[in-house]
């Protein structure tokens, strides 16, 4: 069979793309597709094999059972744990990675052996699921220890960033470096879902041991791409969620070294997870069971299992078909002189990339992009991509991502190469053709039809926006509940309203609102309906809901 009909094959195992042919989904580091593995084994058990777990004795029951913790083992063995009591159900990543810092917060507070140092270390291009639950930590146990302390010398917890550089690419003698007796965690992605770099955990490992720190990985981004062994890591902990694998929505899973699972205590308590109840005191069960309160997703589970043994099956195919798709594209890319890619200069990458854009120095909006990619059914993520440090650090407003998995195929990145061509020429495009300044911009409206020929004037009447200085580009300015970043200033003085926003459909969109709001008085502002204006013009329903949303907010001040 040639590598085109290899590659039907196995793009044909997802009947998503049988249902919906004409998207292009470049969105799989979201969520993946089901194979047809996966949908068929969580009907086949919701109508053939509906039972609960580790409760009721009778044959179903039991079946259903031993079939969930059949899966334990099989995820087991697929990271290589040493054992199924390594692995705890949870409903995704998100919620392993509290389960963990939960429980090691409380380990912090017994002064607990395990927990050694003041210190969190986390790379800023985390997620926020791997932020968030270690921000929380230190903060609950800083206010109880100042709470409680008599000793105003008392430690406080902190969290120390170790940042990229300003091209998105570690130097890690930077993280070596910053590891010492006083780390306690370091928190780390096996892959980041920015910028698609796998980073050294064995050797990162390591060195946190060497300074009796703990090494807790975030594998999310890594289980449908990399042969992962946990114990190769090295790491203290692993997480991952199941619909990143090919697996359904509402499962993950964290794997914990016996010592650290055995010390670390239930994160919610409840039924199954007890060894006794009375009203003076309660007993729970060991590791996993002790962090698995109430009924569990057992047909999460079971569905994990079949994607575990599609991954497993596949696995070589995968690596190879995705590595050869992200060569093409990175190559495409390199085509295109306003495209900036991050991160790439880390060697080790899987089929990830994040990019800006930038023309004459100065950076077109990748959510103007988006528009065209979205009107072509391109599906991809544009945005900060919950990891919000990472931006900031990067002095970006977000970026566009791409990320390929192997039932994608090479027409998918053309596709995707031409739309972005074309969008990039008529954002730049449309710099170059004047405006007519002595027609209102809502006159020029009269008659447009087609949104290319709408969006076109929309991005015209931009150059037409009384700008707000950058220099007023400031929280009291600020829109919030915008899909890109709004400023908005009112001068009671001249009775006049300037803005800015990074993207130039929007500042076309301002320019129009603020022709006409510029142009009442603020008792006639109360009352005007700039909504029902922008439909008059045909605009709004060229707009997507989270654009009308935005433009709420910015009607709400202008009529304020
Ligand atoms: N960690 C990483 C690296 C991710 O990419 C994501 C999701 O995008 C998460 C954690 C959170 O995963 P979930 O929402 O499935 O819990």
């Amino acid at each position: 069979m040639d590598l085109s009909a290899i590659m039907q094959e196995f793009r044909q195992e997802f009947p998503f793309f049988k249902s919906y042919p004409e998207c292009i989904y470049l969105d799989s580091a979201a969520t993946t597709h089901k194979p047809q593995c996966v949908i068929d084994t969580i009907a086949q058990a919701q109508a053939q094999s509906n039972a609960n777990v580790h409760r009721s004795s009778y044959q179903l029951a039991a079946d259903v059972t031993r079939q969930y913790e059949a899966i334990r083992s099989r995820l087991a063995h697929f990271i290589n744990a040493p054992d199924s009591q390594n692995i705890f159900w949870a409903k995704g990543a998100t919620e392993a990675l509290n389960l963990i810092a939960y429980g090691l917060g409380e380990l912090c507070l017994a002064n607990h052996p395990l927990w050694q140092g003041n210190e969190i270390i986390i790379l800023t291009s985390e997620h926020h699921a791997n932020i968030l639950p270690w921000q929380q930590l230190i903060q609950r146990v800083n206010q109880i220890r100042s709470a409680y302390s008599q000793n105003e010398h008392i430690k406080m917890l902190r969290v120390t960033p170790v940042s990229p550089d300003k091209n998105g690419d570690y130097q890690y003698d930077e993280l070596y470096n910053a590891i010492s007796d006083d780390t306690a965690i370091i928190a780390i992605a096996h892959v980041s879902n920015a910028l698609g770099c796998i980073h050294p955990i064995e050797n990162i490992s390591a060195k946190a041991h060497q300074y009796n720190a703990l090494c807790i990985v975030d594998g999310t981004q890594a289980l449908a791409h990399l042969n992962v062994d946990v114990q190769a890591l090295g790491c203290d902990a692993y997480v991952g969620s199941s619909h990143k694998m090919f697996g359904p929505t509402g499962v993950g899973f964290g794997y914990g070294t016996d010592v650290l699972l055995d010390a670390l205590p239930p994160y919610q308590v409840g039924g199954e997870m007890i060894e006794h109840v009375s009203f003076t005191s309660s007993r729970f069960q060991s590791y996993p069971h002790k962090f698995e309160a109430g009924t569990p997703n057992i047909h999460g589970v079971l569905g994990l299992g079949a994607a575990i043994n599609f991954v497993d099956k596949h696995l070589a195919y995968i690596q190879r078909t995705e590595e050869n798709l992200f060569t093409y594209l990175l190559t495409q890319l390199s085509q295109i002189k306003q495209v900036r890619l991050l991160g790439q200069g880390n060697l080790h990458k899987i089929s990830l990339c994040s990019m800006v854009f930038v023309h004459n120095g100065d950076s077109l909006s990748h959510y103007d992009v988006l528009r065209w990619l979205d009107e072509a059914n391109i599906a991809l993520r544009v945005g900060h991509h919950c990891a919000m440090p990472l931006m900031q650090h990067l002095e970006v407003d977000g970026t566009l991502r791409v990320s390929i998995s192997a039932y994608n195929c090479v027409a998918d990145i053309d596709m995707f190469i031409d739309v972005l061509k074309s969008a990039i020429d008529q954002l730049i495009g449309s710099h170059d053709i004047l405006i007519n300044d002595s027609l209102s911009l809502a006159s020029q409206f009269n008659g447009l039809q087609g949104y290319e020929n709408i969006f076109r004037q929309i991005m015209l009447s931009s150059k037409a926006l009384p700008v707000l200085d950058a220099s007023k580009h400031i929280d009291a300015y600020h829109v919030a509940g915008c899909e890109v970043d709004v400023w908005l200033m009112y001068t009671p003085h001249n009775n006049a309203f300037e803005a800015f926003a990074n993207s130039k459909i929007i500042r076309g969109l301002l320019a129009i609102l603020l022709e006409k709001a510029n142009s009442l008085t603020a008792k006639e502002r109360r009352i005007f309906d700039f909504s029902g204006y922008l439909t008059a013009l045909g605009i709004t329903h060229h707009l997507s809901q989270s654009r009308v949303n935005g433009l709420d907010r910015v009607i709400a001040k202008l009529s304020a």
